[in-house]
């Protein structure tokens, strides 16, 4: 590796699956930055060695995804987002300190900006629903947002209780049998959960008791219109999809490697855009 070609990766186990090598590699494309992005399989029992040899395999960070999103917390120096979230998903090598964080939480923030501007001027209540890592970082970003009211609901009781006691007394929960009901009066509504993913049931929910002004967040990116998001904007509520908050979460990793900020665009949404429907991948 030379100052002038640099190279990152994605660490999965699988990883097959990642749409991160097509970002990267399209803004590198984009920018004209002599560099390279690539996924790289790695089972668990490898991945401390791995992650301990990135400079002598010529990297100079990379994501990371399932299962090793813990693993890389304990394996690097995280910063304050890494340690709130739990999890880490993209790491660096900072003059031979491995740095980590989560950009998971930019991410939604960052498309949740660029979607429905001024959300937070007076957001009222989140209602938040699942409590896996990525409710974590959702929590997290609004937190520190100064969203002073959040409802988390969550299908398991238990799950949901171990957030709310790490972010304190701001998060208020709801049972899951409940959550039609939570729904009036919240400004904004995110699910986390993975119903409306492909493959998954659909998530049930009556968006009709929305307020007319709320905004609805859904991370999941595949479809990119899930049935929330088709049900939000049949009532033209503001939207921001998983796809625009998977993007958003890749711009810091490529800061970070490469040296320049990109920006996330329609061109980019279309190239990564999986839609079943018309056969894309
Ligand atoms: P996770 O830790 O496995 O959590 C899954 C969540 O979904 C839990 O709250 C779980 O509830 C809930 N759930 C699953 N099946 C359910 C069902 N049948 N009924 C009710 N609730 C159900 O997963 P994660 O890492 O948080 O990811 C969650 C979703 O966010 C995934 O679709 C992932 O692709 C997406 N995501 C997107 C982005 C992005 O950039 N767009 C980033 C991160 C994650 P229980 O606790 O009761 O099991």
């Amino acid at each position: 590796m030379t100052a002038a070609h640099r190279a990152a990766c994605v660490i999965g186990w699988p990883v097959e699956h990642s749409r991160s090598p097509l970002v990267h590699n399209y803004w590198l494309k984009t920018y004209g930055i002599a560099g390279e992005y690539r996924r790289e399989l790695v089972p668990p029992e490898e991945f401390a060695a791995f992650v301990g040899s990135l400079a002598e395999r010529g990297y100079v960070g990379a994501n990371v995804t399932l299962p090793h999103k813990e693993a890389a917390l304990s394996l690097s120096q995280p910063d304050q987002r890494a340690r709130a979230v739990g999890a880490v998903n993209t790491l660096w090598l900072d003059g031979g300190v491995l740095r980590s964080t989560n950009t998971d939480v930019e991410g939604f923030l960052d498309n949740l900006d660029a979607c429905a501007p001024g959300w937070d001027r007076d957001p009222g209540t989140a209602v938040v629903l699942g409590a896996g890592g990525a409710a974590r970082a959702v929590v997290y970003g609004l937190v520190t947002r100064g969203v002073a009211r959040i409802v988390l609901i969550n299908r398991t009781a238990g799950r949901a209780e171990a957030l709310r006691d790490s972010f304190g007394p701001g998060v208020q929960l709801v049972p899951w049998s409940e959550r039609d009901a939570a729904l009036a009066g919240a400004g904004l509504l995110v699910n986390t959960t993975t119903l409306g993913m492909q493959g998954q049931a659909a998530l049930q929910l009556d968006v009709a008791r929305l307020p007319p002004d709320a905004t609805v967040a859904d991370l999941v990116y595949m479809p990119t219109v899930t049935p929330l998001i088709a049900a939000a904007r049949a009532r033209e509520l503001r939207t921001a999809d998983g796809l625009g908050m998977l993007l958003h979460q890749a711009v810091r990793g490529f800061a970070l490697w490469f040296g320049k900020t990109p920006t996330v665009t329609p061109e980019l949404r279309r190239l990564v855009q999986v839609d079943p429907a018309a056969g894309k991948k």
